[in-house]
């Protein structure tokens, strides 16, 4: 029997026109491309229904409010479909897919967003190319997981980054293999991807809580991470350098850091560099950290390690059980 498969399709260059303005959603015209082209009616091809979302967005305006919007909607048609491909701008793709990885529990089907570099009204697009993809995959493998299809190489989603603002490539998962390909063949690799959720289905909202990011760099004040520390924040990313390392030099960082732990705000640590991971048992300029509290982003993308903060801050307020959860793999976006 022929899969079926829901689109939900949120926005993003895939789907745009040229306007005046510049490129922009336009309703109606995503369905109608891909009605008119044989390719999606090929025998082959699961069949699919898209729901379309008003207003369409550049998904630089996606908020949590959009998040909890796609998880309702998957979990109230968990039981008609195979699979979901949501369409999304590339530039919070990995935001997005990051979230809806951590907050719909006893996810057992596969989620794939896809979008593309250049529309589909235009000769030279990946956007077709990405949607066949994602379609064929959602619905040959049963993938327990919310992965990114992007340019024949499907990713786990909390473990995508997006590297290029132009290119055909703009994913990489730096820190996990790919779960499959589509060349000539779709290859993928079952053994690689996460184990089922046995847990039953259900979503854990988000909020938009006060997290901030604050970033090392030779020469920086201390008087601007001091006022950040002045707000109410609930918690803060530092951005550090190698393996989660920073100046030891000035102690007043380490009061501020450990005033702010001791009030209840959650400091973690993830490095600047994509490949490799925290360990702040490695050099004294990251034990300092450790020692007053600060957990490990680990080898989690700067999306994922954002995105977990935000998510166990809006399911709980027990500081413990947060610095707890942080550092475990809820669904596969730390080694
Ligand atoms: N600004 C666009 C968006 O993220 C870029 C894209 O779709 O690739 O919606």
């Amino acid at each position: 029997m022929k899969k079926s498969i829901l689109i939900l399709y949120t926005g993003g260059t895939i789907g745009m026109a040229k306007t005046s303005t510049g490129y922009q959603p336009t309703s109606g015209l995503l369905a109608k491309l891909m009605a008119e082209d044989r390719v999606f009616n090929h025998t082959d091809m699961p069949h699919y229904d898209i729901k379309e979302y008003a207003p369409l967005i550049d998904s630089s305006n996606m908020t949590p409010q959009h998040w909890n919007t796609l998880a309702k909607d998957i979990v109230r048609a968990y039981e008609q479909y195979d699979g979901f491909v949501i369409l999304h701008g590339t530039d919070t793709m990995a935001y997005t897919a990051c979230a809806l990885s951590f907050m719909i529990q006893g996810l057992n089907k596969p989620v794939i967003l896809t979008g593309a570099q250049v529309s589909l009204v235009e000769a030279h697009s990946d956007a077709r190319e990405n949607l066949i993809s994602a379609l064929l995959l959602a619905s040959r493998y049963c993938f327990p997981e919310v992965t990114i299809l992007f340019n024949h190489h499907l990713l786990r989603g909390n473990r995508a980054h997006k590297i290029d603002s132009i290119g055909y490539n703009a994913f990489l998962s730096p820190n996990y293999p790919p779960l499959a390909e589509v060349g000539s063949e779709l290859v993928a690799h079952p053994q690689l991807f996460c184990a089922m959720d046995t847990r039953s289905l259900a979503i854990h909202k988000y909020q938009a809580i006060a997290l901030t990011h604050f970033t090392f760099f030779p020469g920086l004040s201390l008087n601007t991470l001091e006022t950040l520390l002045d707000m109410p924040i609930r918690a803060l990313l530092l951005r550090t350098y190698g393996s989660g390392n920073v100046s030891t030099e000035d102690k007043k960082l380490f009061l501020l850091l450990e005033k702010a732990i001791a009030r209840g705000v959650i400091i973690a640590n993830t490095s600047q560099c994509l490949k490799g991971q925290v360990n702040m048992a490695s050099y004294a300029t990251g034990q300092a950290l450790q020692q007053i509290g600060v957990i490990s982003a680990r080898d989690m993308t700067p999306e994922a390690a954002t995105v977990k903060l935000q998510f166990l801050c809006s399911i709980s307020s027990d500081a413990a059980w947060i610095r707890q959860q942080y550092e475990l793999s809820l669904r596969g976006e730390l080694s």
